[in-house]
């Protein structure tokens, strides 16, 4: 049969390759190989997974092989999703079936194979097959064991099959697991507590019935489990009120987090705040007109940004589009699917790492089949498999968690940009303090500019007060922790029943464990850091790669008994709380703490129930929860940031400090914030305490400007690791040797590209690798991509066989 006549797909194979292949598809597969379905194909000598990205003619006759398999019963994308991927792939260097495959959901163990039924004609056969031959091995094994997968080659199946011994079916495997449905209660069309109150006096009289309806009334929807087990007769109670129509039930999935828990759900307002109203009129406008827009929303924490994302995604559903949801992680993610779901029920997915694999295989699933309109997911949402995307949100968009910092290293929020103008849709960046680059973008009209300064009901900033901590700490003594005037705010706090939020970025009881005699810190043996003593588990540990053990009293490196541990971390300053305050009620919450799936959760609802009244943590806690009761917020250590090599340092520290102080005072008593810091006049922490982002903004880029960094340069990191310390090193020479020469001879666009190192990083041991970095500084984007492929190839040379590995960083955030 000639070649021509036959279908042909282009396939990206999952190899570190850049190109992409074309194969035949064999006529029983036709129908089954579409596009965004994986199939199996030979390569080489291999067999390996692709995903059909096109048909494609097989125009220069090529001889092409065939592929073995189509190994999805129905696409996992929409081709409308082809243009984006490649531009991932090449914008940030790294293989596309690669990227295809890290987009994808982890849970595609659906598999097609081949099953084998013996026929009447078979079974004759059977007894005239000598007793032990292959043949009669074979169909013996297939009449034993019908349906189960058969064992490859398929050759001689083939054969029986054309003797009509056996008849040979496509079978898929069937997954396990899927969403948790769930039953929850709310409120019956109509029925108000009130009207209940006057016209069933007599059963609310029992204070655990009222507190029960109260419990329903107040929430948009509660988890019927919860009911059982937070009130006597729980069950009864329900039975007895479902009974009389006053209260309805509905089922809903749920995230399967061992705390069975979604966060009570928010009811809308009544009515949008004129702000509101005006960014949303503008998105509707864009929506409505269908075309490719980017706005950033500046709008202060407490601004009222959510019920805004809310309503112009309802608005793009009305459209018949389809919508993306970013947040920067996943305890947010469920925050908004549980404001979100109560309003949209079912109408929507979520993805994120917290979900096995098969949950997020099913969620992806319901995208790609078109059953949802809006996924709400961290960074990999960003793939979600629509066909006719409409609108793309990324809440925090500043949040350097959107960039991905292993496999395919891209930044989620530059990428939803161009996703959304590919997809025609429009893209909303949010945040109370905007990343430089996005500010700096809106500011040259890239981005349209939305505001919303006003908190919502007026409700003033917190009042912020700098303590420097130069008048605290002295020699010697034990380092403070906690300033008087941080003190009495927390007397002051406790005594009027608030919460309050300490923050302090270190994780960890002591920081670091020094020699008295020699004065060096205790290293960790795989990496070029200090081990960080933690109480809990009475044990040193790396934070890098989790490498632990005993705290030693003798000094591994001079030999003398003189170590002692100096420094703070969260789980000290939680110590430390409890024993000024026995009587708090305090807990903690890092990376450390959390390890437990689902404790996260369990914490936060802790503390949105009231039962913890200091809430002491990392990073974590700075992100966009609403606790309405907190009116004092302590930033402990507020310029840890500030001293590391990183061109986005202060960025980092004005953004931290905002986020922090914008936590204090949503509800309706004024918040007052305490920052201690070292550097009380710096920039980033002055422009924090006066709510000032333009000023931030402009000092910080007029730097910028000055060092010639991002916004007004391009940047890739190139990373060099290898297990010897002399070899990753030279690789490092010789490969900036190579890029110099190549600078020198593009005596045009050679000037607007500079190599900056090679050196040794700032971690220059890290997971028992050295570490080597050279950055490219280039004025465009362009230049930097024709500059990286034109060195590439003299690159990987200089590497075969070196044992020293390179990555690539497009746009790097991480500088150690
Ligand atoms: P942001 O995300 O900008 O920090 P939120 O969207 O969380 O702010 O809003 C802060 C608070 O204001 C939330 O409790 C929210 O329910 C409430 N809120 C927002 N918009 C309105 C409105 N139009 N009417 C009443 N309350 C609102
Ligand atoms: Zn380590």
């Amino acid at each position: 049969m000639p070649s021509e006549s036959k279908t042909c797909v282009r396939v990206a194979v999952t190899l570190p390759v850049e190109e992409t292949y074309l194969y035949l598809v064999p006529r029983d597969l036709e129908t089954r190989a579409q596009v965004g379905c994986r199939v199996e194909v030979p390569f080489g000598k291999r067999k390996v997974t692709g995903y059909i990205l096109e048909h494609a003619a097989n125009a220069e006759d090529k001889d092409l092989k065939e592929i073995n398999q189509v190994l999805d019963p129905e696409p996992l994308f929409h081709r409308s999703l082809v243009p984006f991927f490649h531009w991932m792939s090449e914008y940030y260097l790294y293989p596309l079936g690669r990227l295809i495959q890290s987009a994808l959901p982890g849970g595609l163990n659906v598999h097609a194979y081949r099953a084998a039924r013996l026929t009447a004609k078979g079974e004759e056969a059977l007894k005239f097959l000598a007793g032990r031959s292959e043949e009669r091995k074979l169909l013996t094994w297939v009449r034993d064991h019908p349906g189960k997968k058969a064992l490859s080659p398929l050759d001689h199946l083939v054969a029986f099959e054309k003797k009509g011994w056996l008849i040979l079916e496509h079978r898929m495997t069937k997954r396990r697991g899927g969403p948790l449905i769930k039953r929850f209660v709310k409120a019956g069309e109509g029925s108000s507590l009130k009207d209940l109150a006057e016209s069933d006096a007599k059963s609310l009289k029992a204070k655990n019935e009222m507190a029960f309806l109260e419990a329903v009334f107040s929430s948009q929807g509660i988890l019927s489990e919860e009911l059982s087990s937070r009130f006597t007769n729980g069950a009864y109670l329900l039975r007895k009120w479902l009974k009389r129509g006053i209260l309805e039930t509905y089922q809903a999935s749920v995230l399967r987090d061992p705390a069975g828990n979604v966060f009570l759900p928010s009811p809308p307002p009544k009515e949008l705040y004129p702000q509101q109203r005006e960014v949303l009129g503008v998105l509707e406008k864009q929506l409505a007109r269908g075309t490719f827009s980017a706005f950033l929303l500046h709008g202060v924490t407490g601004s009222g940004k959510t019920e805004v994302y809310y309503q112009a995604v309802r608005y793009a559903m009305e459209l018949g589009r389809q919508a993306i949801l970013l947040v920067p992680e996943i305890a947010l993610a469920i925050y908004m699917e549980g404001i979100l779901r109560s309003r949209l029920g079912d109408r929507l997915a979520v993805y994120h790492s917290g979900l096995s694999e098969g949950e997020r295989y099913d969620q992806w699933m319901k995208m790609a089949r078109g059953e949802v309109p809006l996924v709400i997911g961290a960074r990999s949402a960003l793939f979600a498999p629509f066909p006719n995307l409409g609108l793309v949100i990324v809440d925090e968009e500043h949040d350097p968690a959107y960039k991905q910092e292993e496999g395919a290293r891209y930044q989620a929020r530059d990428a939803a940009v161009v996703r959304g103008k590919q997809a025609n849709a429009v893209v909303l960046l949010g945040s109370g303090t905007p990343s430089i680059q996005s500010y700096y973008n809106a500011s040259r009209e890239r981005y349209a500019l939305l505001r919303m300064p006003e908190r919502i009901e007026s409700r003033p900033l917190p009042e912020v007060q700098v303590i420097d901590m130069k008048d605290f700490s002295s020699e010697g003594k034990e380092e403070e922790i906690l300033s008087p005037a941080l003190r009495d705010a927390l007397d002051a706090a406790m005594a009027s029943g608030k919460q309050t939020i300490l923050f302090l970025n270190r994780r960890g009881f002591h920081r670091v464990h020094l020699c008295r005699s020699c004065g060096k810190p205790v290293r960790c043996p795989n990496c070029e850091v200090s081990l960080i003593y933690h109480l809990r588990e009475n044990r040193l540990a790396c934070h890098y790669c989790g490498f632990h053990c005993q705290p030693q009293t003798l000094c591994p490196v001079c030999g003398r008994e003189g170590l002692r541990s100096y420094g703070f971390g969260t789980e000290r300053l939680e110590a430390d709380l409890k024993q000024i305050y026995p009587q708090l009620r305090a807990a903690r919450m890092d990376r450390d703490s959390i390890r437990r799936k689902g404790h996260t959760f369990e914490l936060l609802r802790k503390f949105s129930r009231r039962e913890i009244d200091v809430l002491v943590g990392t990073q974590m806690v700075t992100k966009g929860y609403d606790f309405p009761d907190v009116t004092l917020v302590g930033v402990i250590g507020a310029d840890f940031s500030l001293g590391f090599p990183d061109f986005r340092a202060a960025e980092r520290t004005f953004q931290i400090l905002s986020q922090v102080a914008g936590r204090a005072g949503r509800g309706e008593d004024t918040g007052h914030v305490i920052i201690q810091t070292f550097y009380p006049e710096h920039y980033a922490v002055t422009a924090a305490r006066d709510h000032d982002y333009p000023t931030f903004f402009q000092k910080e880029i007029e730097l910028r400007e000055q060092l010639g960094y991002p916004p007004f340069s391009y940047l890739a990191c190139l990373r060099l690791q290898g297990n010897q310390k002399q070899k990753t090193e030279d690789m490092a020479r010789k490969m900036a040797e190579v890029m110099m020469e190549v600078i020198v001879s593009w005596p045009k666009r050679g000037k607007d590209l500079r190599v900056l190192g090679p050196v040794e990083a700032p971690l220059s041991k890290l997971k028992g690798k050295y570490r080597w970095q050279i950055f490219i500084k280039s004025k465009g984007p362009n230049l930097l991509h024709a500059f990286l492929k034109r060195v590439g190839e003299n690159l990987k040379r200089i590497l075969r066989g070196s044992g020293v590995s390179l990555t690539v960083d497009i746009d790097p955030y991480q500088m150690l």
